[in-house]
């Protein structure tokens, strides 16, 4: 994760390619590079940050697949 200044939080990162070939690391959210500080963060972290890490389905309590089982969304959970 670094901190992004157009979006002013920490965000998550992913790497481009550069027109000169080199990498850089870019913001999920807004595609703009980010700078030096990178800082690796668990799961737990992530998620104290509003990421969902490893279920697409969302937060929400009671009701939906989580307890039917539609076979997509609770694969992970097992
Ligand atoms: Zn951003």
């Amino acid at each position: 994760m670094a901190e992004c200044v157009p979006c002013a939080r920490t965000v998550l990162t992913y790497v481009a390619l550069t027109d000169d070939g080199d990498q850089s690391r870019c913001c999920v959210h807004c595609d703009a590079r980010v700078g030096a500080e990178l800082r690796w963060v668990g799961a737990d972290e992530l998620q104290e940050d509003g990421y969902v890490i490893g279920s697409p389905a969302p937060r929400k309590s009671g009701g939906g697949c989580a307890s039917g089982g539609c076979g997509t969304c609770g694969t992970r959970k097992h």
